[in-house]
């Protein structure tokens, strides 16, 4: 039987990396990685699956978006070429992103069973693409694979049948679990100066905080403002990038000690995030790979999709004016991560997920149990 896994943006290769490895010799299951070329820069893309251990794409989508127009309905476009020449029996898409809302649309048009993986994540924030395409997704899918048992309630509280949802875990925990030598073994606090648990590492993309030149601005301000506590570490995201170029902002982060670097590979980023002081982030997985480390994390969003990262974890909200603050304030505090992080922390975020998946995938694929 043909599983599509579908990546296209540097967070899907660490959900699917995991499953094409668990996949690997299946006596039923044959998986092929179809990318949707959502993400084409090496670092964002090719050098993370290869670091992954995935092969290079069995499939490529080929699409362009000449006019800037929303990019779903070329995705869409070429998935479903794709798919007339090569039916899968089962696609399984990951996350938020925009080429998994464009292959779950296809596969439901299409009336191929529909798997996704990191269902029932909910911000309550309509005003975010994430959240309009995790919901869109989720009400397509056949088969709902949650992380937590949030997700399981709003998935309930939606209607969505409760025969359809498993819960399967954190698959992205399963890439840190598997990377754990390769973590251990980078070298990035010599390369970049940096001495263990005496930096603060950043992260961020989200339009909220860098598409708008104010927000941005200040942002950098309160990074400049920590930094006279912790070096800053500051892998930017090609979105990130554009936006600082344009605005002013490298100037403003180039008079504070705040190193500028490009976005980095898996291993590396994971032990920068492991050892450091703090991490300030808006980015989805590294809420929950912090929580997991036991790293402190304030995430700079008004609603996160994964409370239970707050609940259960080490994370926090925080405005943008409060940042600084609080940040500073945790200079203070003594804190061990040992207690924090770690497997007893959120029920299935184990490094076991992928085989959780595996067996729901078994039943529903080869058991017979696909119905829509
Ligand atoms: N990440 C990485 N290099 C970086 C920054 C992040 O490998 O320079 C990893 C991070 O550890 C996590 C994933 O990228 O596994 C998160 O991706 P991103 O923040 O782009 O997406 P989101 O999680 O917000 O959807």
């Amino acid at each position: 039987m043909k599983l599509h896994l579908i990546a296209g943006a540097r967070p899907n290769f660490m959900k699917i990396a995991p499953l094409w490895h668990g996949l690997r010799g299946h006596h039923k299951i044959k998986s092929s990685f179809v990318h949707t070329a959502q993400h084409r820069d090496d670092e964002m893309s090719s050098a993370i699956w290869r670091e992954l251990g995935l092969p290079d794409p069995d499939h490529v989508l080929s699409w362009k978006n000449p006019s800037g127009q929303n990019p779903v309905t070329a995705m869409m476009a070429a998935y479903e070429g794709l798919c007339n020449y090569n039916r899968p029996d089962a696609v399984c898409v990951v996350g938020d992103v925009n080429s998994s809302l464009a292959a779950a649309t296809i596969a439901h048009e299409m009336h191929i069973p529909l798997i996704h993986l990191e269902a029932g994540l909910r911000c309550f924030d309509q005003t975010m693409r994430e959240e309009s395409n995790r919901v869109a997704i989720d009400h397509m899918a056949d088969l709902l694979l949650t992380p937590s048992s949030d997700a399981d309630g709003n998935l309930l509280k939606e209607g969505i049948l409760p025969s359809r949802i498993k819960q399967v875990g954190n698959i992205m925990i399963d890439t840190l679990v598997r990377m754990a030598d390769r973590i251990e073994q980078a070298q990035v606090h010599e390369k970049y100066g940096l001495t263990k648990e005496n930096y603060c590492l950043v992260t961020l993309h989200r339009p909220d905080n860098v598409d708008v030149l104010e927000p941005l601005r200040r942002i950098c301000r309160e990074l400049v403002n920590i930094s006279n506590r912790w070096p800053v570490c500051f892998p930017v995201h090609p979105r990130t990038k554009k936006r600082m170029e344009k605005t002013g902002c490298l100037e403003i982060l180039r008079a504070g000690n705040v190193r500028l670097l490009p976005p980095l590979g898996y291993a590396g980023f994971a032990r920068l995030m492991r050892d450091a002081a703090l991490v300030i982030t808006d980015s989805g997985g590294v809420q929950e790979e912090t929580s997991y480390l036991g790293v402190r994390c304030l995430t700079l969003r008004k609603a996160t999709e994964r409370p239970i990262t707050i609940t259960h974890g080490t994370n926090s909200l925080v405005g943008i004016d409060m940042v600084g603050k609080t940040a500073l304030t945790f200079a203070h505090d003594q804190w061990d991560r040992d207690d924090h992080g770690g497997m007893p922390t959120i029920p299935f975020w184990d490094g076991s997920t992928a085989s959780r998946v595996i067996a729901e995938l078994d039943q529903f694929m080869v058991g017979g149990m696909i119905s829509r």
